[in-house]
């Protein structure tokens, strides 16, 4: 009797299969991968097939039988990579799996599922053709239905339409065997399919032929399981790295092998989506949660099939059900949008690197500012110029220290007063929404907190004060609570203040503002290209604005507060204060009137700053380098992260201790163990922090690993979360 090895996706970490059932004769069709709904215990689950047997250890009469088989399968590859995430990320097999899963299959047994959805082809038979011409009788309508057929098999739908019949006059003309009809899948589809005109691609410059060459050089053929190669392509905005992918993605279908290019958000980056469409028409499936559930599920379905053979999407796409891929190309490689923010906290890149090495894939990493993991670890292949030759925008230094009354330098306010008087574009980058950052009364000091979190609240413009993490909100107030004082400062500007100042300050020019507040009830897609259309304007954002757009007519480009990230205790912080002002230089005094690149700050000296503005990205990545090397920081370390949080503080202190001591038993003597540190209290939680930094990975994971599992087994967690975050950002 064969036996399927179920892992029931259930969300506890207390049950981890895989679990035997007895596949019964009306299921011999079960593999790996397969998705069966199971009885387990007194409920019904969803579980995925991740082993088969020819017996089990258990007596056969105390084995179930799988209730149901789902219509998709996930390949065997894919069940793999599931639960190699599952344990890499200390989640769990369950939760690793749920990410290899078709398109709205919910984990929930009665949860309701996505279909394949049928529709009715329609054929003539001889005797049907014939009677056309002879002298068979047909009604008017039975006749044109014919007729419609004459040319080759149609849809029902497509009959309706044109031929006004309905299921009665099929069913009678199927009745007299002039026709036959069969149910075919349809595919729903989210963009029109009215692209199928492959465009051949442009002539490439010397540059990208050769970074080109080496990328279809190391690409291997069908079957063909040559070592991995892993390159890193760097070149600015606009020195052709899509050409690039789109060139290398073509040599993997030639080579009959399929490609995965991965995006940061969609939102943000629709026009890569759009150049692979127009060049590879239906061979690219795209994969995002903006495209209807249906769609989503067919589009799965077809990268399943292999009808499609491209999949274009966000860090889900890692997982999208290609076989035998040739190429996994990463986009701005380094958006921090490829971490996963919640269980399991996998990182795409890490996901796609693990895929290439297991399939033979080549792993193409493209950005202006490459990681300092990926500097040191990858291939380089430079793109050190713009296709159209244009030189980079220089970078002004403007420095703030000396105490300024307004978030703007006078020299930052002329510089947006002449694109004003000239009807230029500007961006200005501010990392902070709403109005004033914070408040404090003048006379005692009293600063207005969220009563939920260890967080100061922000001041929006509707005269709420709002905590930025949990959403509370109170009106402002008009005396402080301490000493009744009616003093009340309004400390730092945020993109609202901003927004207000220079509408003044510049009408009638427009200003547009991005910010999440605003992203939350507009499509901020839409509202970028409405800057982009207008002839004039300023946009005001948070870091949104320096992603995935760029604007070629932007003369004056200005981040403000430039080091506000230098100023968490964040081993990153550097690394992303280089990046945010050198993506905003890039993307901006592209067209013919050139540009400008104003950066505020009060520590002007610090190496990212420094290095941005000369657009050295070598130089800043060999001096971030030599500082984690010191500090032993990824590459050099493994960082993983362990999170408590509970509302009883005493509680919390004592598992943090028992968790570090678990740890501690299990790690080696070269690996770190810092903490128990407090975080800040966030939504009535008081949360501990723990910090592992390991030469070896597998190790260190699996010491996690198992100290909380034994911490969560010992109930020595009862009422408390815990997270754990391998490479966390
Ligand atoms: P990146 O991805 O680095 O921003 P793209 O590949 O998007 O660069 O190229 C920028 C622009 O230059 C695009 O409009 C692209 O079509 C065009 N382009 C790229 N390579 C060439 C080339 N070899 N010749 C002419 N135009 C090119
Ligand atoms: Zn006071
Ligand atoms: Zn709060």
């Amino acid at each position: 009797m064969p036996i399927a090895k179920v892992e029931p996706l259930l969300t506890t970490r207390r049950v981890s299969g895989p679990f035997d059932y007895r596949v019964p004769e009306g299921m011999s069709n079960i593999e790996v991968g397969s998705v069966l709904v199971v009885p387990f215990g007194r409920r019904r689950v969803v579980g995925v097939v991740v082993g088969v047997a020819d017996r089990s250890d258990l007596p056969e009469s105390r084995l179930a039988e799988p209730l149901e088989a789902l219509e998709a399968g996930v390949p065997a590859e894919l069940v793999e990579l599931g639960g190699w995430v599952g344990e890499e990320y200390c989640s769990t097999p369950a939760r690793g799996l749920g990410l290899v899963l078709p398109p709205g299959v919910g984990t929930g047994a009665e949860a309701r599922r996505v279909k394949p959805l049928a529709e009715l082809e329609v054929e003539a038979t001889p005797k049907g053709r014939e009677a056309i011409s002879g002298g068979e009788r047909l009604g008017l309508r039975q006749r044109a239905v014919l007729r419609a057929l004459a040319s080759g098999p149609k849809r029902a739908r497509q009959l309706a339409a044109t031929a006004g019949s309905d299921r009665a006059t099929l069913r009678r003309l199927e009745g007299r065997g002039l026709i036959t009809t069969r149910e075919v899948e349809r595919r729903r589809r989210h963009h029109s399919t009215g692209v199928g005109a492959v465009r051949d691609g442009v002539e490439l410059t010397d540059d990208q032929r050769v970074a080109l060459e080496a990328v279809t050089g190391a690409l291997p053929g069908v079957d063909e399981r040559s070592a991995p190669r892993s390159f890193l392509l760097h070149g600015v905005t606009g020195s052709g790295k899509t050409e690039i992918y789109l060139e290398a993605a073509r040599a993997a279908l030639d080579r009959r092998r399929g490609a995965i290019v991965l995006v940061p958000e969609i939102a943000l980056t629709p026009q890569t989506m759009d150049r692979f469409r127009r060049r590879f028409g239906d061979s690219v499936a795209l994969l995002h949660s903006r495209i209807p559930a249906g769609a989503r599920y067919d589009e799965w379905r077809r990268l399943r099939s292999g009808e499609a053979r491209i999949c274009v999407g966000p860090r889900s796409a890692a997982f999208a059900p290609i076989a035998d891929p040739g190429l996994i190309v990463i986009d701005e490689e380094h958006d921090s949008s490829y971490k996963q923010e919640s269980d399991p906290r996998y990182d795409a890149r890490e996901v796609a690197r693990r895929r290439a090495a297991d399939t033979g894939a080549v792993l193409l990493c493209g950005t202006a500012t490459p990681r300092p993991e990926s500097w040191y670890e990858l291939e380089h292949l430079e793109l050190p110029s713009r296709v159209d030759g244009r030189a980079l925008p220089p970078v002004e230094i403007v420095d703030m220290r000396g105490g300024l009354p307004g978030p703007l330098h006078p020299r930052t306010r002329e510089a947006f007063l002449r694109v004003g008087q000239e009807g230029g574009k500007a961006i200005l980058l501010i990392n902070r929404r709403g109005w004033s950052t914070h408040l404090t009364c003048r006379s005692c000091g009293h600063a207005w907190e969220c009563p939920h979190c260890d967080v100061s609240l922000v001041l929006h413009r509707d005269e709420v004060l709002r905590c930025h993490h949990c959403g509370h909100a109170e009106p402002r107030p008009d005396a402080c609570p301490e000493c009744s004082s009616v003093t009340i400062a309004r400390v730092g500007s945020g993109t609202q203040r901003v927004e207000a100042e220079l509408g003044e300050m510049l009408a009638p020019l427009e200003v547009f503002r991005l910010d999440s507040d605003t992203a939350a009830r507009r499509d901020h897609g839409e509202l970028l290209q409405r800057f982009e259309a207008a002839d004039s304007g300023v946009l005001v954002g948070t870091q949104m604005v320096a992603k995935g757009h760029d604007f070629p007519d932007v003369t004056l480009s200005v981040v403000v507060d430039a080091d506000g990230a230098l100023r968490l205790p964040d081993f990153r912080s550097e690394e992303r204060t280089f990046a945010l002002i050198t993506q905003l230089a890039g993307r901006s005094g592209r067209g013919q009137a050139g540009g400008r690149v104003l950066v505020q700050a009060l520590a002007t000296g610090a190496p990212s700053i420094r290095h941005a503005a000369r657009h050295d990205s070598a130089g800043f990545l060999a001096e971030e380098l030599e500082r984690r090397r010191v500090l032993r920081y990824p590459p050099f370390s493994h960082l993983i992260e362990i999170a408590l949080g509970g509302s009883d503080e005493a509680r919390v202190e004592g598992a943090a201790e028992t968790v570090r001591e678990l740890v501690a038993d299990r790690l080696s003597g070269d690996d770190e163990l810092l903490g128990p540190a407090p975080l800040f209290r966030l939504r009535g939680k008081h949360r501990r922090r723990l910090l592992i930094k390991s030469g070896r990975r597998q190790e260190a994971v699996a010491a996690v690993r198992d100290a909380v599992a034994t911490a969560v087994r010992d109930r020595a967690l009862r009422e408390l979360s815990i997270s754990v975050d391998v490479d966390p950002q």
